[in-house]
C-alpha cells in the first residue's frame, strides 16, 4: 500500500482563504478589522523565522499585525506589563507570547496572565479547561489543526480507535481532549508507555507529537491507519546541511498506512492557519457577533 499524502500546505491555503473571507465581511460589516499581537521575547532563530511567518500571513488575511520585542534579559514583570497593554488594547483581538521564554520568566504566570478571550494560542487555564469540559473557547492551534487534517481522511472520527503519543499542554493533551470530543476512542501513550510499538499498532488514527526523529516505524502503524505527524525535528544531512523530519519514519510509514502527513507541509502549515482562524473568531466574539463560517 501507498498511502494518500494528506497535503496541509493546500488544506492550510484554503483555510486562510476562508479566514480572509471572514475579516473582509467583519471589516465591510462592522467596522473590525481584527489584530493579532506576538510578543517575542529575546533571540530564538526559529521562534524569529515563525513570527515574520506569522505577521506576513496576518497581513495577507487582511488583518492588522503587531510585533512586540524584548530583550532576552527582560524581566517577568516586563513582560506581564505588556501582556496588560495588550489586553487593554482594543485594535488587538488576539494575543500570542511566543514560548519559549527565557528561564528567569515563568511561562504559567504569564499565559494566566492573558485576557482568555484574547488567548488565540488556547494556553490559558480557563480555556483548557473549557476544551477539557466541552465548553466553547479558544482551542490550541496545532492540535486544531491536526484534526482538521484527519477529518479530511475520516469525516466522521466517532468509534475509531485513536492513539495520540505525547502528552503536553500545547499538544498531546489538547488534541487528545478534541479527538474524545469528536468521539474518537483515545490513547495517549507517553514516555512511560508500555510496548508502545504494540499500542500505536492498534491505532485506526496514529498522531505522534513526541520530538524524536522518525521514532514511529513502518511497523508500529496498523495497515491502512491515518497517520498524523506533528513532529518537526532538524537533522544533519549532507554536505553539513540540514533537513526537517517527522517524529514519523515517512518512507517506511507511507508504505503501511492509508493516509499521512508529510513533514514539512502537513501540520506546520495548519498551526498558523489555525492561529488566523482563532483571531478572526476571537474578534467576532468580543463584539458580540456569531462565530465566523471557517
Ligand atoms: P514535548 O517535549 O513538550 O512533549 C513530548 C511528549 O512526547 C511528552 O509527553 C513525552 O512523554 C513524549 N515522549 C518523549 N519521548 C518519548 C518516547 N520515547 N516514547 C513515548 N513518548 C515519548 O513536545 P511538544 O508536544 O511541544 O512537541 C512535540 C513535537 O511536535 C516536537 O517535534 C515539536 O517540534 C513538534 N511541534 C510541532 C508544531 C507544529 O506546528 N507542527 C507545534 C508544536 C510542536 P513524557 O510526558 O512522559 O515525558
Amino acid at each position: 500500500m501507498t498511502a494518500r499524502v494528506i497535503d496541509g500546505a493546500a488544506i492550510a491555503a484554503g483555510l486562510r482563504a476562508k479566514v480572509a473571507a471572514a475579516a473582509r465581511n467583519l471589516a465591510r460589516d462592522h467596522g473590525l478589522v481584527p489584530g493579532l499581537a506576538v510578543v517575542l521575547t529575546g533571540y530564538n532563530p526559529a521562534s524569529a523565522v515563525y513570527v515574520r511567518n506569522k505577521a506576513a500571513q496576518t497581513e495577507a488575511a487582511g488583518m492588522r499585525s503587531f510585533v512586540h520585542r524584548l530583550p532576552a534579559t527582560a524581566s517577568a514583570a516586563d513582560l506581564l506589563d505588556r501582556v496588560a497593554a495588550l489586553n487593554a488594547d482594543a485594535a488587538v483581538h488576539g494575543i500570542l507570547v511566543q514560548l519559549p521564554l527565557p528561564p528567569q520568566i515563568d511561562a504559567h504566570a504569564v499565559l494566566a496572565a492573558i485576557d482568555p478571550g484574547k488567548d488565540v494560542d488556547g494556553f490559558h487555564p480557563l480555556n483548557a479547561g473549557r476544551l477539557a469540559t466541552g465548553l466553547p473557547g479558544l482551542v490550541p492551534c496545532t492540535p486544531l489543526g491536526c484534526v482538521i487534517l484527519a477529518k479530511t481522511v475520516l469525516p466522521s472520527l466517532a468509534g475509531v480507535a485513536a492513539v495520540v503519543v505525547g502528552r503536553s499542554n500545547i499538544v498531546g493533551k489538547p488534541l487528545a481532549q478534541l479527538l474524545l470530543a469528536e468521539n474518537a476512542t483515545v490513547t495517549i501513550a507517553h514516555s512511560k508507555t508500555r510496548d508502545l510499538p504494540a499500542v500505536c499498532r492498534g491505532a485506526d488514527l496514529l498522531c505522534a507529537a513526541v520530538g524524536r526523529p522518525e521514532m514511529v516505524r513502518g511497523d508500529w502503524i496498523k495497515p491502512g491507519a491515518t497517520v498524523i505527524d506533528v513532529g518537526i525535528n532538524r537533522v544533519a544531512a549532507d554536505g553539513g546541511k540540514h533537513r526537517l523530519v517527522g517524529d514519523v519514519a515517512y518512507g517506511q510509514a507511507a508504505a503501511v498506512a492509508g493516509a499521512i502527513t508529510p513533514v514539512p507541509g502537513g501540520v506546520g502549515p495548519m498551526t498558523i492557519a489555525c492561529l488566523l482562524a482563532n483571531t478572526v473568531r476571537a474578534a467576532a466574539a468580543r463584539a458580540g457577533l456569531p462565530p465566523p463560517e471557517l
